[in-house]
């Protein structure tokens, strides 16, 4: 397997890891598959060194990930901030994996992070992630765009420190077996390709996934723990989207699906239940780019998606003040729905060719 990561900057990776006792791991806000998988393997590793390791979220994962192996373990930081703090207070190394700048660790860990960054005497951070332009909040940044998911990458990570680590089946007395770890890298890998739909077209994945299975993955579990979940309000919740909402603009291979709380509200709404919807139109022939967006407590929250060579990102960024990857993009929209679907219609000719 090539080893992508600068073989540099893993050295001064390992020697930080190996300096520090207490380490705190952070993924972003609403966590998904690959935040869960990324940030959970890590301290499985860490704990393998002997370190104490915790993971902390921002906000609750959804349903869909609480089987996740150690994911009960993760402090969620929202509903434990005075021990959150002490812990991030207490660390001598924070890794932060799935993401790239500050604001999407949420407002509080954010604004911890940022205020650790301007210390003389910081935390040390280092960055595992895989999105476009990483600020430059980490110490040591193992940045890879090209690398279809976090947790591939914090995989690679281990593998280029130890390239034996995987054949190890011992257990570690915290009770997280190889099982468990290959168990969460695979589920992060699964979920940011979509059922390795899109973004992998790299054989190397294959290999990697191979090695996983070897150490006790159950693949076809994994799917069904992820994508056969949904309660009934969500499947007719996508009915309703499709049926319903969804707009197409022929011309420039585009689909719209917009609602409102309401709307969500009358399918019994549960965090998660949005996941995939967006992904939808694109089974259209000749439907390049989608966007969904709903109603947020105070917000408008919006996914993008296209196809190919065709980035989606620009749109997300520019005009939501959002971002992401090629072809998987989100954003967030202070203002009425009926102002961020205007938005849209007066941009989406110029974002989609
Ligand atoms: P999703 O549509 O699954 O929520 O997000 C797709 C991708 O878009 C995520 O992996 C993340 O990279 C990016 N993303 C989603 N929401 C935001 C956001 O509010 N800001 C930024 N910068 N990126 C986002
Ligand atoms: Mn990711």
């Amino acid at each position: 397997m090539k080893q992508i990561i600068d073989s540099q900057i893993v050295e001064q990776a390992d020697q930080l890891i190996q300096q520090s006792e207490r380490i705190v791991i952070i993924t972003h806000i609403s966590p998904d598959g690959d935040a869960m998988g990324s940030s959970l393997a890590m301290k499985w590793y860490l704990q393998q060194r002997d370190k104490q390791a915790q993971v902390i979220i921002p906000n609750a994962y959804p349903d869909f990930l609480a089987w996740i192996p150690g994911v009960t373990d993760a402090l969620i930081y929202e509903k434990n901030v005075e021990q959150g703090t002490a812990l991030l207070e207490q660390a001598n190394l924070i890794i932060i994996t799935d993401f790239q700048e500050a604001k999407r660790a949420g407002d509080a860990i954010g604004a911890w992070l940022l205020a650790n960054q301007a210390k003389e005497e910081r935390t040390p951070v280092i960055m595992i992630d895989h999105h476009l332009h990483p600020s430059d909040l980490a110490d040591i940044t193992i940045s890879h765009p090209e690398c279809p998911s976090a947790s591939e990458l914090v995989y690679r990570f281990i593998h280029q420190l130890d390239p034996s680590f995987h054949q190890s089946t011992n257990s570690h007395e915290s009770g997280a077996s190889i099982h468990q770890f290959s168990t969460c890298v695979y589920t992060g890998m699964m979920t940011d390709t979509g059922n390795f739909q899109y973004n992998s077209n790299n054989p190397e994945m294959y290999e990697i996934v191979a090695d996983l299975m070897r150490a006790g993955v159950d693949k076809d579990e994994c799917y069904n723990k992820v994508f056969n979940q949904f309660h009934t309000g969500r499947m007719r919740l996508v009915g309703y989207c499709l049926y319903r909402k969804m707009r197409i603009f022929p011309k420039k291979h585009v689909a719209l699906i917009a609602l409102s709380s309401e709307e969500l509200k009358q399918f019994n709404f549960q965090s998660g239940d949005a996941e995939g919807i967006v992904n939808m139109p694109l089974q259209i022939s000749k439907v390049y780019y989608s966007c969904f967006m709903r109603e947020d407590t105070d917000k408008i929250k919006l996914s993008f998606r296209s196809q190919g060579d065709r980035p989606i990102n620009h749109f997300a960024h520019d005009i939501y003040n959002g971002g992401g990857h090629k072809n998987a993009a989100g954003g967030e929209f202070y203002g009425s729905l009926k102002d961020a679907v205007r938005l849209f219609l007066e941009n989406y000719e110029k974002y989609c060719e």
